[in-house]
């Protein structure tokens, strides 16, 4: 698989929802940056050599007034831009952000939530959303559901209307502290009824081991947490390490070769599925 060096940017803390399964905790109180830590945080990731691309989350990025802005920036520097939202904002807001992307936009993620809305409402936003992406062919749009323990039926019906509505259906397994969610034998028999299709991290996260592998993270992947705080993956976050300094201070710096995976659980797919995870 080709290596794109890319970035995980929980670019705000925040959250208009409140999933009960928020792997964030909704990071209470963790903001967005000001404008002048923004502007810093800017010219050190626009000046990144070569070409990353910036996976924009937070959660929910859209409470981050400037968005489409930055979005434009990092395009402008050479960059690509990707995004994971919930969808709750207007769709002129989507648009603006879109538009200001544009040919450089490349996944656009939408989680949705059912604690917080109907999937019929989410649906009808998806498909006016989607349609926004038409003209630009290197864009894709994904539906991310986190199944819950307890509610596979409901995601594998959900997984049924958003397929039959033109939509990619991303099922995520949940984890709590890091770890696998744990299912029961029930759950277990309906996931593989529902999902053994569905088979690696392009098409669905099962908490997947890379332990032992080679690994690009903290080199041509990293984190950046609200408070501009960078570390080489998620996991090195939770345990205090590998971590690269801050992109609001001006002390962020990249490691300078691979390392081999430390790790039980590679939580997040973004890495796996841009060939930064080797072996
Ligand atoms: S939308 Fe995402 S970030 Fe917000 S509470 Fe739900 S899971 Fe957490
Ligand atoms: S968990 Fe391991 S494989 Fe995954 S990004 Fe981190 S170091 Fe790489």
């Amino acid at each position: 698989m080709n290596q794109r060096p890319v970035v995980n940017w929980n670019i705000v803390g925040g959250c208009n929802y409140r999933c009960s399964y928020c792997v964030q905790k909704h990071a209470e109180g963790v903001g967005g940056p000001d404008d002048e830590a923004l502007e810093r945080g800017l010219d050190v990731l626009c000046a990144l050599p070569g070409v990353w691309e910036f996976k924009l989350s937070g959660g929910e990025p859209f409470l981050l007034k400037r968005l489409p802005e930055v979005a434009a920036r990092l395009v402008g520097a050479g960059h690509r831009v990707s995004l994971l939202t919930n969808l709750s904002v207007p769709l002129p807001v989507i648009e603006r952000f879109i538009t200001a992307a544009g040919h450089g936009l490349r996944t656009f993620s939408c989680s949705l939530h059912v604690e917080e809305t109907s999937p019929q409402a989410f649906l009808a936003k998806a498909i006016a959303a989607k349609q926004l992406l038409s003209a630009l062919p290197k864009a894709s749009f994904v539906v991310n559901h986190v199944v819950q323990p307890g509610r596979v039926s409901a995601a594998a019906a959900l997984r049924r209307e958003f397929e039959a509505a033109g939509m990619k259906f991303y099922p995520q397994l949940m984890r709590i502290n890091g770890r696998p969610a744990p299912y029961g034998l029930i759950d277990r028999w309906k996931l593989d009824r529902a999902f053994a299709d569905l088979a690696g991290p392009g098409s669905m996260n099962r908490g997947y081991s890379h332990q032992g592998k080679a690994c690009h993270a903290g080199f041509r992947y990293f984190i950046l947490h609200p408070k501009g705080d960078a570390y080489a993956c998620y996991p090195a976050k939770r345990h205090g390490e590998n971590y690269l300094g801050n992109i609001y201070q001006a002390s962020f710096r990249l490691n300078d070769a691979p390392q081999l995976c430390p790790y039980a659980v590679c939580p997040c797919t973004v890495p796996q599925n841009r060939g930064i995870v080797i072996g």
